[in-house]
């Protein structure tokens, strides 16, 4: 009794969570959308830099809420996933064309080939699959100095209308010691030493990723060695397509 009555907490701090991260977030654009407007005035270079600096806060504060939202939007059982027709071409280019530019500027090669799957479309929520994708590859850019990040997917096994599939992001990066691993999918928990707490993060976008792929059926696993890279494969469930889903694609197809 006592255990469901913890449980039962936890679902409710989550939902506070959930709403107020939600209520944030709208004066918090506000803000954002405000400080834009200002940079778009004649200022004195002081005051730009300023103005920028309140901007990156701004984003950066948003970003977590974002993650905070999501989180708690799991942890209370708010967290829905849509069923919709789903081109993974389509996602791995966006993230692909999302996180070009930072992998560019460090001089590190991205490749989220979409290949070795036997369909192109499966069924179920894009939306996720990019963010769990987008927080993976992110991760490999941030936590790689030279060579590249490369995305793999492959399809599993398959019951009925059911497909398993299985993705992979390797990075050629710092990697990680084997007694922090298993603590990495927990929330709030980062690998704090001076030679890899190089970007700013909120240690919530793995335990995001692990919620998010528990959620779609699937399981993550790292495998990673100090000076050799890194490996994050996820597997998830989507469905595959009926007759239905590609005629309601073709008719929403702009
Ligand atoms: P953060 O917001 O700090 O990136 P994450 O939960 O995404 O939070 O990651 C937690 C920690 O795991 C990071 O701070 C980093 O120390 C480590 N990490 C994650 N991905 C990698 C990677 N590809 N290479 C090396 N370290 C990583």
């Amino acid at each position: 009794h006592s255990q469901e009555l913890a449980l039962q907490a936890q679902k409710t701090q989550a939902a506070f969570l959930a709403n107020m991260s939600h209520e944030i977030r709208t004066p918090m654009n506000g803000v954002l959308g405000t400080l834009d407007l200002l940079l778009d005035t004649e200022l004195k270079p002081e005051q730009h830099q300023l103005a920028s600096a309140s901007k990156r806060s701004a984003a950066s504060l948003l970003s977590l809420l974002n993650d905070i939202l999501d989180i708690s939007k799991v942890e209370s059982g708010q967290m829905t996933l849509r069923r919709s027709p789903l081109e993974i071409a389509d996602v791995l280019a966006d993230v692909e064309a999302a996180l070009a530019f930072d992998a560019q500027s460090k001089n590190i090669e991205l490749r989220c080939p979409a290949e070795g799957l036997p369909e192109s479309v499966y069924v179920g929520d894009s939306v996720r699959l990019r963010q769990i994708l987008l927080n993976l590859v992110g991760n490999a850019i941030k936590f790689t100095d030279v060579g590249h990040v490369k995305v793999t997917c492959r399809e599993l096994s398959r019951t009925g209308q059911v497909a398993t599939l299985e993705f992979a992001v390797k990075d050629t990066g710092v990697g990680i010691a084997p007694e922090h691993q298993k603590n990495l999918f927990k929330r709030f928990t980062q690998v704090d030493s001076s030679s890899t707490r190089r970007a700013q993060g909120s240690g919530l976008g793995l335990a995001i990723v692990k919620e998010l792929v528990e959620l779609m059926g699937g399981q993550v696993r790292l495998h990673s060695e100090p000076g050799n890279g890194t490996e994050v494969v996820f597997s998830l469930k989507l469905g595959l397509p009926t007759l239905s889903d590609s005629t309601e694609r073709d008719q929403f197809a702009p």
